[in-house]
């Protein structure tokens, strides 16, 4: 549990103590931190609504103030359970009533577990804790939400009412984050995607399937340049691969049947059944006998087919590292219900690539990575990033975890030292590895501090054994290479939605989708073709250039360009033709005077070229 999530775990509890003053009949399920703060689960009579907040937060505020310490009691199952059945847990003593899901808690705490109970002033919760020392440490929160639910998630369960909060260790935090959170709205991808003509979706096309307008194509293609330049120059080669293929492939990489829920399902070819060279390796196929090979799957991740490619020449030690690049479309099946906006979708574009190396160049390679992602953060003015580290655990291998104990020691202690030597800021989480070996999720804060989980880089140790893949060391020996996973700009879909979040839509030049309109005041023909010549001339260089030819005022002209945020704007007048000038207006920024027509050409490439920040 982070500092955070301490903070905001105990204002559950303090949360549940107030509920419990006002109404005692209260019983309580669960009471976790959440991402953007706590909730509490209670099964109450009277319906809680806003309304009641203030009244809560108020006997909030007089355990907050009393400051009492958070005591942490172990006692014995026995005593628990008696407890819980005289109603004394999530309570302020003795009931009538037992704590019916206190008890069902208990019940699901594996045998030899420690059991404790949290005491703040006269409430006792059953939990595991940690929880911050007094509750005065809980420095500000505020009640944000009541919705239904169901106890465990399950409608066949009794529904429940579910209190949100947030919590922070000052007020000051708090406030910002409500400030964020209003600018977020402000800023929402969904609704500048909209107004902004960059994607939309169809109930025809199906949902989680965005389409991409001519404005969300350019920025595509432009990230797609940025990417292949710099892969490039680091040493990748650039691969394509189809978006289907055959069941047997999944199967050995070991999607199938595991990760089936989250794939579409299968496609059946008739005239493919019955190739030789295939096995079922499926147990309810083999039970209904049908010939192997006839069911195709879309392609939920790039990685077998790269695996694929690697294995189609010989490998020697004098190739590796082998860096296969692709902007890969996969697809994945996400529940109707998750999907949001770019950020939850069920088609997606990755900045995938595989890297095959030998122990020995894993560091070097990894670090080559990071540093990917680091150029990519100051490009994109992204200030604050962490890198989320996920380890095995012990306990779980053989199940969660491939079971190499010794490869997994190996693997986290490289990856850790990485982490180290870069001084890249990092946390550590134990028990959140891929099947296959440690990953990093790459969470970075947007402009105005919205936490985004970006990209995610993992090392692979078990799947290229699964495919057989060799290469032959100087000893002549067949070895098998390490692999890493790598997308530093994630899918298109949910960067380009960060991207429009973090720069409000307001996107540097070389993003932006209408790069220079320009605006001639009035429709004097001269000066209607001086102006044609500028966008010729700013389009034979490859600047997506407009001309506003209408007949509108001038000031229409340039309300219209600042609404879509067009970057630049030329204000074309009868002084400008003359002298063979343009005057500039920057979008948000108003007019920054007149300059060489040539001068401002050369210096708009320019900006381009290198990507400035504005
Ligand atoms: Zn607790
Ligand atoms: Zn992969």
């Amino acid at each position: 549990m982070t500092d955070l999530e301490r903070v905001r775990h105990s204002a559950a509890h303090i949360l549940a103590t107030a509920i419990a003053r006002i109404w005692p009949e209260a019983q309580f399920a669960a009471g976790p931190p959440t991402d953007q703060g706590f909730y509490y689960d209670v099964d109450l009579p009277h319906r809680i609504s806003p309304e009641d907040f203030p009244r809560i937060e108020e006997e909030m505020r007089k355990e907050t103030k009393a400051n009492h310490r958070f005591e942490r009691v172990a006692i014995s199952r026995a005593d628990a359970i008696a407890m819980a059945e005289r109603g004394e847990l999530a309570a302020l003593g003795p009931r009538g009533t037992p704590s019916p899901f206190k008890l069902d808690i208990l019940q699901g705490i594996p045998e030899g577990e420690e059991i404790t109970l949290y005491r703040n002033g006269d409430f006792t919760d059953l939990c595991a804790g940690p929880h911050v020392m007094r509750t005065g440490n809980v420095g500000a929160f505020r009640l944000t939400n009541v919705a239904a639910t169901y106890y465990k998630g399950d409608e066949r369960n009794p529904q429940l009412q579910r209190i949100y909060g947030t919590a922070f260790k000052n007020k000051t935090e708090l406030e910002a984050h409500f400030t964020m959170l209003e600018e977020a709205k402000k800023r929402d991808h969904r609704k500048l995607g909209r107004e902004l003509e960059i994607f939309c979706f169809d109930e025809d096309v199906g949902p989680g399937l965005p389409l991409w307008m001519p404005n969300g194509a350019v920025l595509i293609e432009e990230l797609e340049k940025l990417a292949k330049e710099t892969e490039f120059a680091a040493g990748y080669d650039r691969v394509r691969t189809p978006v289907i293929a055959r069941e047997n492939l999944y199967l050995t990489s070991g999607h199938l049947p595991y990760y089936a829920d989250g794939m579409f399902p299968p496609m059946t070819l008739e005239e493919d059944r019955a190739v030789p060279g295939t096995t079922v390796a499926n147990a309810e196929d083999s039970a209904s006998a049908r010939p192997p090979g006839d069911r195709y799957y879309l392609k939920a991740m790039n990685c077998p087919h790269h695996h694929k490619i690697f294995k189609a020449v010989p490998r020697s030690y004098r190739d590796l590292p082998v860096r296969f690049a692709e902007y890969g479309q996969c697809y994945r099946y996400e529940q109707s219900g998750e999907l949001l906006g770019l950020m939850r979708v069920r088609s997606m574009q990755m900045n995938d690539a595989h890297i095959y190396c030998t122990e020995e160049q894993f560091a070097s390679e990894f670090n080559a990575v990071n540093d990917l992602y680091l150029r990519y953060f100051k490009l994109f003015g992204v200030d604050k990033y962490v890198m989320r580290f996920s380890t095995h655990d012990p306990a779980k291998l053989g199940q969660k975890f491939v079971d190499d104990p010794i490869l997994w020691k190996k693997t986290e202690d490289m990856v850790r030292r990485v982490l180290i030597e870069s001084g890249i800021p990092y946390v550590e989480i134990p028990n959140e590895a891929a099947f296959y070996g440690p990953k990093i999720d790459v969470q970075v804060w947007s402009a105005i501090g919205r936490e985004f989980t970006l990209a995610t880089n993992q090392v692979d140790f078990a799947v290229p054994p699964r495919f057989g893949l060799v290469y032959r060391d100087r000893d002549n020996v067949d070895k098998t290479p390490l692999c890493i996973h790598r997308a530093p700009l994630g899918t298109h879909e949910r960067f380009i939605g960060f991207l429009i979040e973090h720069y409000a839509g307001n996107f540097p030049l070389w993003l932006a989708p209408e790069q220079v309109r320009i605006l001639p005041i009035g429709d004097d023909a001269p000066l209607l073709e001086y102006a044609k010549s500028i966008q010729q001339e700013l389009r034979g260089h490859g600047v997506r250039a407009a001309l506003d030819a209408s007949s509108d005022h001038i000031k229409a002209k340039i309300a219209n360009a600042e609404t879509k945020k067009v970057h630049t704007m030329l204000v074309l007048g009868a002084r400008d033709l003359e002298a063979g000038a343009v005057s500039v207006r920057l979008h948000g920024k108003g007019n920054v005077g007149a300059k060489p027509r040539a001068g401002f050409v050369a210096e708009t490439l320019a900006a381009i070229k290198e990507r400035r920040a504005n």
